[in-house]
C-alpha cells in the first residue's frame, strides 16, 4: 500500500520544545520513571493558580457560551483589550483593531498565513520562541535569524539585523520580554528596532506575552508606542502566562499604525479568522475580568514572590556550576545558560538533553530548539518551587560534572 506521508510544507518545520525530547520523556514515564518537565512555560502544573475571579467568570458564562461567537472575538473582550492599550498611551486603539484567538499561538499562525507569500523573508531573533520560525516556514516564508548578543544581556544586534535586510524582507519579529533569554528591552532598544522597520518599510510583529512578568527595575515598552502612526505594528499578548491559564487558550492581536495601507491584509486576516469560526468562547469571557481586575501577577514578580525568587535562585545556582554562565533574567519564566564549549564540548545539544533526561530524569530544552546556531545552550523553565529547583539544578550539576 502507498505510504501516507506528511505534506512537503512540513519538511522544514520544527517545534522542538514538544519534539523528540518529549517523546523520550513520555517513554520513560511509561516505564515508571518520574520526570521533572522543565521544557514548557506552563505555570498550572507547578501549583500556580489563576485569579479566582477568572475561574468564576468562565464558569458563570458557560451556559451562554454554547454557540460560536463573532470570529474576531466577543465585544467585551475586544473592548477590554482596546482599553488596556488606550490606558497605556495608545489612545487610538479601537475595538475593531483587536482579534481574539485561541492563544497567541493561533494568532501567530493566522497572521502569517494572511501575510506571507512564498519566499518572503521575515526577520526573527536567534534565539527565538520557535513557533515564529515554524509558522513562517509553514506559511511559505523564509525565516531569517538576527543574532541577539549574550555578552550584551541578549540585546538584539542591530547591525546584524540591518545586514540581513534584502528587497524581499517584509517583517521584523520582536519578542520582548524574551523567551528563552529573559531579556527585557530598553525604550532606546525598542525604538531602534522599530526605526529599522520604519526605514525599510517592514511590518513589526511584537510578541509581548510576558509584558507583565518583569523583575527588579525592568520596564516594558510597547513596540506599538514606538511604531506610532507610520509603522504597521501587530502586538500579540494573552492570558496564558500573567494570568496562569495556558489551558484556556485566550490571546489577542492588536493592530496599530497606518491601517489604511493594510486594508487588503486585514481582509485576509478576517477571512482566516472566519474560516476557523471563533476562539474558545468561555475563555474569551475571562479577558475582560483578567485585564480589569486585581493584578495578582504583581505579587509573584517582586522579592518574596514565587516567579521572582525562583528566577533569581535558578540564575544563581546555574552560575555556580563550573563552565556554566547564565545571563540574569529581567523577565519571563526562563534561564538560557551557556555551557562553555572549552569545558563541555557538546556536539549535538539535543542528544545532550536526552542524555541528561535519561540519566537524571529532568527534561530541559536544547538551545538549537530555539534556533540558536551553536550547540552550547539549553533552556530551563523556572516554574518549580525553590526546593524542587534546587534539587533539579543539583542533578543537572551532577550530570555536568560527568561531562567535564
Ligand atoms: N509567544 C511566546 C514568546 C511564548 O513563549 C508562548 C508560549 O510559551 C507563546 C507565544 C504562546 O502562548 P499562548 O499560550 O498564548 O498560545
Amino acid at each position: 500500500m502507498r505510504k501516507i506521508r506528511q505534506s512537503q510544507k512540513l519538511r522544514h518545520v520544527r517545534y522542538d520544545v514538544r519534539g523528540p525530547i518529549l517523546v523520550e520523556a513520555q517513554r520513560l514515564e511509561a516505564e515508571g520513571h518520574r520526570i521533572l518537565k522543565l521544557n514548557i512555560g506552563n505555570p498550572a502544573p507547578f501549583g500556580f493558580e489563576a485569579p479566582e475571579a477568572i475561574l468564576a467568570d468562565v464558569m458563570h458564562h458557560l451556559p451562554e457560551s454554547q454557540g460560536y461567537s463573532d470570529s474576531q472575538g466577543i465585544y467585551s473582550a475586544r473592548t477590554a483589550v482596546a482599553q488596556y492599550y488606550q490606558a497605556r498611551g495608545l489612545r487610538e486603539t479601537d475595538v475593531e483593531d483587536v482579534f481574539i484567538g485561541n492563544g497567541v499561538s493561533e494568532l501567530i499562525s493566522m497572521v502569517l498565513q494572511a501575510f506571507v507569500d512564498d519566499g518572503n523573508e521575515i526577520l526573527i531573533p536567534a534565539p527565538d520562541y520557535p513557533l515564529w520560525t515554524g509558522a513562517v516556514t509553514l506559511s511559505g516564508g523564509t525565516p531569517v535569524h538576527y543574532r541577539c548578543d549574550e555578552d550584551n544581556g541578549w540585546m538584539p544586534d542591530l547591525e546584524d539585523i540591518e545586514s540581513k535586510i534584502t528587497s524581499n524582507t517584509h517583517a521584523l519579529v520582536i519578542i520582548n520580554p524574551n523567551n528563552p533569554t529573559g531579556a527585557v528591552y530598553s525604550r532606546q532598544m525598542v525604538e531602534a528596532l522599530v526605526d529599522i522597520a520604519r526605514r525599510h518599510q517592514l511590518v513589526v510583529f511584537a510578541d509581548e506575552i510576558y509584558e507583565k512578568i518583569l523583575f527588579d527595575d525592568a520596564v516594558h515598552h510597547h513596540a506599538a508606542t514606538a511604531a506610532g502612526h507610520d509603522v504597521l505594528c501587530l502586538t500579540f499578548s494573552g492570558l496564558s502566562k500573567a494570568y496562569r491559564v495556558c489551558g484556556y487558550r485566550a490571546g489577542w492581536v492588536m493592530i496599530s499604525g497606518p491601517k489604511e495601507i493594510a486594508e487588503e491584509f486585514l481582509e485576509g486576516l478576517t477571512l482566516i479568522a472566519n474560516m476557523r469560526m471563533c476562539a474558545n468562547v468561555p475563555a474569551q469571557h475571562a479577558i475582560q475580568t483578567a485585564l480589569g481586575g486585581y493584578q495578582s501577577i504583581n505579587e509573584l514578580i517582586v522579592p518574596g514572590g514565587r516567579f521572582y525568587e525562583q528566577s533569581m535562585l535558578a540564575h544563581k545556582l546555574l552560575n555556580d556550576i563550573p563552565g556554566v554562565t547564565s545571563v540574569k533574567p529581567q523577565g519571563a519564566l526562563y534561564c538560557f545558560p551557556r555551557l562553555d564549549p572549552e569545558v563541555y564540548a557538546i556536539e549535538d545539544d539535543e542528544q545532550f538533553v536526552i542524555e541528561l533526561l535519561r540519566s537524571k530524569k529532568i527534561l530541559v530544552t536544547h538551545g538549537s530548539g530555539f534556533n540558536w546556531p551553536e550547540p552550547d545552550h539549553f533552556r530551563l523553565v523556572t516554574l518549580p518551587d525553590v526546593d524542587v529547583l534546587e534539587e533539579a539544578i543539583g542533578r543537572i550539576a551532577e550530570f555536568l560534572a560527568t561531562r567535564r
